[in-house]
């Protein structure tokens, strides 16, 4: 059975890349220039989350105390929980005219297309089987990608949040070429050239750039962590991004913990019609919440965000973490409706929905 212990392997660095981050290098003390204020999420070797309290992400340690000590019971099985979600035939009607609308179809998991004043974007756009750096093991996909991305409109932006292999995946990048501009946070630039992609800017918290006609694309901040393999931990940042027109803006929020960024954003790229948050990938709290916020968290920055309205995301696609299955989505609503808000207001989406916001 030596066969399947490779797979294994890659199955489990994939999720320890993904999840958890490698084993903590040394940690190196943040170096002034006398000269010059590095913003406080720089270091020498890349970035970090800044905000006070903020604990490191675990290492190998704690990923091998997670993986022994998880119980079975309600964790999700790959074979029982594949294809039970409904699939949705996106609106191609609308899709394929949606005028000055704002237009939503959710692909799965942290990929949106967002059609919004004549531009369509995508969110961190996986098209692959497995969210992992190999495409014969690792988490892989327990409903079905909703769209054949060929039928896909003619893509002007695609925004990155950050390199883990459920938001940045190799052939997804490669099959969208240098169709789209790719919206990237700092230090992905020489990833992306490395596929041949080079229509790629490089963001950091809070630079803008102006699309002309009003529009412009905000890389905002998020509590997280980059790696792709083994020694690359945070060398490259992680993001959020607020798309913004004179109609519409749209807050997605890629990976993220909880910290003062919500309301942060809130204020200084608001007011916000929409936010996409993640409500996925939050157990075991202890190991995963320094990363990645809960449903009761997200219903929490929706208020810190004072959007009108936020779209759950990040489950049901790949199974990462321990949580059951639907926990994610029926959180959520409880959470919502304890927070006094409308299913109209906090909502989750099917896998292909295309939504038309007011
Ligand atoms: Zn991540
Ligand atoms: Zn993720």
């Amino acid at each position: 059975m030596k066969w399947l212990v490779l797979p294994s392997i890659f199955l489990g660095l994939a999720m320890l890349l993904t999840l958890a981050g490698p084993p903590a290098a040394a940690p190196t003390a943040p170096m002034r220039d006398p000269g010059m204020e590095r913003p406080s999420h720089h270091t020498d070797t890349g970035f970090r989350n800044p905000w006070p309290g903020s604990s490191p992400e675990h290492g190998f340690k704690e990923f091998f105390k997670w993986r022994r000590t998880r119980k079975d019971g309600t964790r999700p099985r790959y074979g029982e929980v594949v294809n039970t979600l409904p699939l949705r035939e996106p609106r191609w009607e609308i899709i394929n005219a949606p005028g000055g609308r704002l237009v939503v179809t959710w692909l799965g998991h942290a990929a949106f297309l967002i059609q919004m004043d004549g531009l369509n974007i995508l969110t961190d756009p996986n098209f692959s089987e497995r969210a992992s750096p190999v495409q014969f093991a690792g988490p892989r996909r327990v409903t079905p990608l909703p769209v054949e991305p060929d039928r896909l409109p003619p893509i002007d932006v695609v925004v990155i949040s950050h390199n883990h292999y459920d938001h940045l995946d190799k052939g997804t990048v490669r099959r969208l070429g240098n169709g789209p501009t790719w919206y990237v946070p700092l230090g992905l630039k020489g990833w992306f050239a490395r596929q041949g992609v080079t229509r790629v800017v490089e963001l950091d918290w809070w630079d803008r750039v102006d699309l002309k006609a009003g529009r412009e694309i905000i890389c905002v901040p998020a509590k997280h962590f980059s790696s792709r393999t083994l020694w690359d931990r945070n060398e490259t940042l992680w993001a959020g991004w607020v798309l913004a027109s004179p109609d519409h803006r749209v807050y997605f929020a890629g990976d993220t913990g909880y910290s003062q960024h919500f309301a942060d954003i809130g204020e200084r790229a608001g007011p916000l019609d929409l936010a996409l948050l993640p409500i996925g990938a939050y157990n075991p709290e202890w190991f995963m919440s320094s990363v990645h916020i809960t449903p009761d968290q997200a219903v929490q920055a929706h208020r810190d965000l004072s959007a009108r309205r936020t779209i759950g995301m990040h489950w049901g696609t790949f199974i990462l973490t321990d949580e059951p299955f639907l926990e994610p989505p029926r959180r959520l609503r409880e959470s919502a409706a304890r927070a006094g808000l409308s299913a109209e207001e906090v909502l989750v989406m099917e896998h292909g929905e295309t939504l038309v916001l007011p």
